[in-house]
């Protein structure tokens, strides 16, 4: 949890100084960088203080499925660098996901979510919550009055990922919090293509954010994790209650981790969102490339809104190059630096073909309604030089 009060946390810091230095207590030690604690369990003083521990009468750790204190200083850390009153860390991504679900909803709840989420999300809900008696409604990203159609008085949670992937649509944040609020239910905004460096979706209206910390967070393709950030009950009691008991903790190795990850971040993004734009207008100027879609275009036809409620306009772009899935492949397979995987958020350039990877189960009915071209690549642009990611990408166009 934030203490404004304490020494380790100012609220007039700025986003930068606030990764770098929020959530560390020094121990008597003195360590200049935060402490791994690599224990399962913390001793007490005496039987009394074990009790008191327990009875939840004394703070304190007990076992580091609860609580561990490296874990904390990065919960800290993301809490105050979203804006949150807390957060809580968890094994992925996923389980940051699947920990807001089963903390806030029950049978016979409903969801409203965006049809532009990630793959495992979507059947987290389809084929988990829907057997627990919650059902999804899918509706698209960017139109506000099929949002407010799809909202039944069971819905409790809008949940929304922008910009979306591949394709970098946006949905308004602020528009589809009072939409949720109005309704008596709660925005949930997956932020993990965004990050706080970029975009602070508490600041606009939403209620709780989820992040997968194995993107951007790391940053260097290392470790696995995850974090919810809002408000103290829900949040540090609700989702922390089913975290604590259902296991998905995270672990003290991988906080550190993060923690190392997260002082670089603000430059980071700024990197990452400067080569992207560069590699963007380039790919716009290429005769073999029919359209590129990234928020920082003014192509874009939400370049307005991305404008608005981001700051810069992160690393991932998509295009679709002419001659379809053949020349598609070809220019993935013609790169000899990038990497051909489906991740991202990683300092090394990765680069996809979404049609037959991470889009791949689609009917090619429903790849057409969701803009998933046959000649379209996802490249999260990395942070190596633009030059070289250029001319790695030119090989392939020119065949
Ligand atoms: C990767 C990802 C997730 C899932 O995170 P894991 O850490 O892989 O469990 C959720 N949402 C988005 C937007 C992602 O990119």
């Amino acid at each position: 949890m934030t203490d404004p009060d304490s020494p380790v946390f100012d609220p007039d810091w700025d986003l930068a100084t606030i990764a770098i230095r929020a959530g560390h207590r020094r121990t008597a030690e003195g360590e200049h960088s935060e402490p791994i604690f690599p224990t399962s369990s913390f001793v007490f003083a005496s039987a009394a203080e074990a009790a008191a521990r327990f009875a939840g009468d004394q703070p304190g750790n007990i076992y580091s499925r609860f609580t561990n204190p490296t874990v904390r200083i990065f919960e800290e850390r993301l809490a105050a660098m979203e804006g949150g009153d807390c957060a809580v860390a968890t094994a992925s991504g996923m389980a940051a996901i699947m920990a807001v679900c089963l903390g806030l909803l029950e049978a016979g709840d409903h969801i409203v979510s965006s049809r532009s989420i990630f793959g495992t999300t979507t059947i987290l809900f389809n084929r988990y919550m829907q057997r627990f008696g919650v059902a999804t409604r899918y509706v698209p990203l960017d139109d506000l009055e099929a949002w407010e159609r799809a909202i039944t008085p069971a819905t409790r949670l809008l949940f929304v990922e922008t910009p979306s992937n591949p394709l970098t649509g946006l949905g308004d944040i602020r528009a589809l919090a009072d939409l949720a609020h109005a309704h008596g239910c709660l925005l949930v905004v997956d932020n993990a293509f965004c990050t706080p460096a970029v975009q602070r979706p508490l600041d606009l209206g939403a209620d709780i954010v989820v992040h997968s910390a194995t993107k951007y967070l790391d940053g260097q393709g290392r470790c696995m994790g995850g974090a919810v950030v809002g408000d103290d009950k829900r949040v540090g009691e609700d989702v922390y209650g089913v975290l604590r008991t259902t296991g998905p903790s995270l672990s003290p190795f991988n906080a550190w981790v993060f923690l190392k990850g997260l002082e670089t971040l603000d430059l980071r993004m700024r990197a990452h969102s400067r080569n992207a734009a560069r590699l963007a207008a380039w790919l716009e100027a290429r005769p073999e490339v029919e359209k590129v879609f990234y928020p920082g275009l003014e192509s874009h036809p939400q370049h307005a809104l991305a404008q608005a409620q981001q700051r810069g306009f992160g690393g991932i772009l998509s295009f679709i190059v002419k001659g379809g899935q053949a020349s598609a492949w070809r220019v993935i397979d013609a790169t000899r630096m990038l990497s051909i995987t489906a991740n991202l958020g990683d300092v090394k350039t990765t680069i996809t073909h979404p049609a037959t990877t991470t889009h791949g189960r689609l009917s090619d009915e429903d790849k057409a309604e969701a803009g998933i071209a046959a000649g379209l690549i996802r490249v999260a642009v990395g942070l190596e030089s633009i030059d070289d990611i250029q001319a790695d990408l030119a090989r392939g166009l020119h065949a």
